[in-house]
């Protein structure tokens, strides 16, 4: 599997852009970063956007795809996939027309440009030759991260944000990960922040890797404060993980 990153930052900044990670060139996990990133033949291909959470800063492409779609009078049909919390606030805080248009009913429900399709944790579900389950992380808000289970038995999981889970990892048990895409958002001074919020600094990300049954073969960063980047990067450095790698805009992950 392939996975580009569009977006890997936990705030916006010129070249830093918030969570969107796009599969295969189809299917999009976060919207983030989207159609600030993506040019038409690249929107176009998008079948299934998985959301992690509803938070702001990991759904707000889905708005302006959805209008391009319609402005540009594509055949493109989109998944917004989600357990039933996120996919209630998307509907009622988002595309209620109110704030955005509901693209749910755009031009009409038979031949809406978006549909929701609710998930149940640990329950998989089969899109584009991949197995995806949703497993429950810990942040401030319901939210989710998915376990990605590709034919060859490679397996991707991205953490979308959380904080210290414990719970999740026991879940995802004797399943051995072979890329991880997790959070940490704040430096180590800010850890009880981190905590609060349901985020993660380097420390703590350590301490998570050592609740893993398997060390990931690769470790991707995502989430950090621009801001804290610098911080960030070196603290985790000094965590002498093997094949740990802060991702940056425009990356591609090969899993
Ligand atoms: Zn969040
Ligand atoms: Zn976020």
């Amino acid at each position: 599997m392939k996975i580009k990153v569009l977006g890997c930052s936990g705030a916006e900044f010129p070249g830093h852009n918030p969570p969107g990670f796009l599969l295969d060139g189809k299917v999009l996990f976060d919207a983030g970063s989207l159609t600030n990133v993506l040019d038409t033949k690249g929107q176009s291909a998008i079948k299934d956007i998985f959301i992690t959470h509803a938070h702001l800063d990991h759904i707000r492409g889905i708005s302006f795809l959805a209008d391009n779609i319609i402005v540009e009078k594509r055949k493109q049909r989109v998944n917004i996939i989600s357990i039933p919390s996120v996919i209630k606030t998307i509907q009622r805080h988002l595309l209620n027309d109110s704030l955005w248009p509901d693209f749910t009913m755009i031009p009409d429900y038979e031949n809406a440009v978006l549909k929701y399709v609710e998930l149940k944790v640990g329950k998989p579900i089969a899109v584009n030759g991949y197995k995806i389950t949703p497993y429950e992380v810990n942040h401030s808000v319901p939210a989710v991260g998915y376990l990605v289970e590709g034919k060859g038995g490679k397996r991707l999981f991205y953490t979308g944000d959380t904080g210290p889970a414990g719970a999740t990892w026991k879940k995802i048990g004797d399943k051995e990960i072979h890329s991880l895409i997790i959070e940490a958002s704040f430096p180590n001074r800010m850890r009880e922040l981190a905590i609060l919020t349901g985020h993660m600094t380097p420390q703590l990300l350590g301490e998570e890797l050592q609740k893993l049954k398997h060390m990931p073969g690769h470790i991707y960063i995502t989430h950090p404060k621009p801001q804290h980047l610098k911080a960030i990067s070196a603290e985790l450095g000094k965590l002498k993980v093997k094949n740990l790698k802060v991702l940056r805009d425009g990356d591609t992950i090969t899993v």
